[in-house]
């Protein structure tokens, strides 16, 4: 595709190959193995002599499609598409990392990223340093000679901090290591980490990408050299937590709508939190888009706009907070995000519950914090739905 061609135009267009049926929908491909014409084209495939497709677990047409449209959206040479968004993290470091080498990481991660880094990539003898997402001088005097990997999550989940990606790929550069963005709050859509110097994008195509809460996926993108054979690609194909064609085929539908589906979770969000910050029974409301963000100016030169996630927190702690989640009736009281329908989390209790209190307090996850993902209902609809709760409290 045309490198001049708008992202919504590449979401639509990007990775359809017509098969001998001229379809117009992108084909499902849901087959395990391909079949060879003969021993020698067969040999041909496995020796790598000849492209094509041989498995997959390597490759599968739908799944090629994924990735080449993902490349096309975060202006990436190169995509390899994972089963889920933690098999992207890890086929990252089990691609590119060794015994013996080290991470930093911010502090402000998805709670299962975190756990990756501390209780299993320990164990093989990765080590990682935790610092604040937004102070850039901790990142700095964290590195070390061993360092390879610099891993930040912008915004932030849940409390949306944003990390200076172009001031971070400088100290990722100075140190010879890499710097890998999680962008998976923002999509394409509004932020692209490659093009601020980033080395490396993880998605998880189950939270926006796909839209719509129906399958998980996940994907590395960068350079060619840093994600194909001998990288994130081969830990893949041989380890195998490869994206499934259907899944691949229901991601692509729901990145044909990626961009309206943006604008909307944003216009939404950005209300929802104006109308939070005058709550009485709300302390504090957590947005990248208000001006009472701390890193609002940072936001509005790294993103379009600040995202379809608010985190917000309750004055009387976890009892008022638990009494919102009880008291909604249209919002779901689920982990999820990034669907078209609202979703509701208490992280302290949920997603971040695994984590210790001390690892908790030090990321600002306090017991009154709620997060929501605001869908796309009607403003007037969520905003009811939330007061039932904060009027109780
Ligand atoms: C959900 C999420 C992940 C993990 O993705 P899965 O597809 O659930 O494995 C990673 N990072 C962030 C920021 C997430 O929200």
């Amino acid at each position: 595709m045309s490198d001049d061609f708008e992202l919504e135009t590449l979401a639509l267009h990007t990775g359809i190959h017509r098969s001998q049926f001229n379809e117009h929908s992108e084909a499902l491909y849901l087959t395990s193995s391909f079949v060879f014409d003969s021993a020698a084209q067969a040999a041909a495939r496995f020796s790598g002599a000849e492209p094509g497709n041989i498995y997959s677990r390597f490759t599968n047409p739908t799944v090629t499609a994924f990735e080449e449209r993902l490349a096309a959206l975060e202006g990436a040479e190169a995509c390899v598409a994972t089963a889920s968004g933690m098999s992207a993290i890890l086929a990252c470091v089990m691609g590119l990392l060794s015994a013996g080498d080290h991470v930093v990481a911010s502090r402000s991660l998805f709670g299962a990223t975190v756990s990756l880094f501390t209780n299993i990539l320990k164990r093989f003898n990765i080590e990682t340093t935790f610092v604040s997402a937004t102070d850039i001088a901790a990142w700095e005097a964290a590195v070390k000679p061993n360092t390879k990997l610099l891993f930040i999550e912008t915004p932030s989940n849940p409390l949306t901090e944003i990390s200076d990606i172009a001031a971070l790929a400088a100290v990722a550069k100075k140190a010879g290591a890499w710097l890998a963005v999680d962008n998976c709050f923002c999509s394409p859509a509004l932020q692209r980490p490659l093009a601020l110097g980033a080395d490396l994008v993880i998605h998880s195509a189950t939270k926006y990408l796909e839209g719509q809460g129906r399958v998980l996926g996940g994907a590395v993108l960068g350079k060619r050299d840093l994600v194909m054979e001998q990288g994130v690609f081969g830990f893949l194909r041989t380890a195998g937590p490869s994206l499934s064609p259907f899944n691949a085929w229901v991601i692509l539908k729901g990145m044909e709508t990626l961009k309206v589906r943006m604008e909307m979770h944003c216009a939404n969000a950005l209300q929802i939190a104006r109308w939070l910050e005058a709550q009485p029974g709300v302390a504090r409301v957590h947005y990248p888009g208000l001006p009472s963000h701390p890193q609002h100016a940072l936001a509005q030169r790294q993103q379009k706009a600040g995202g379809g996630i608010v985190s917000f927190e309750l004055k009387n702690g976890k009892e008022a907070a638990w009494r919102v989640v009880d008291s909604v009736r249209l919002i779901s009281i689920t982990a999820n995000l990034g669907d078209t329908k609202s979703t509701l989390t208490h992280p302290a209790t949920t997603t971040h519950a695994r984590i210790s209190q001390e690892s908790r307090d030090a990321a600002g996850i306090t017991d009154g914090l709620l997060r929501i993902a605001v869908g796309l209902e009607a403003i007037k609809d969520i905003k009811a739905d939330l007061a039932r709760g904060l009027n109780a409290s």
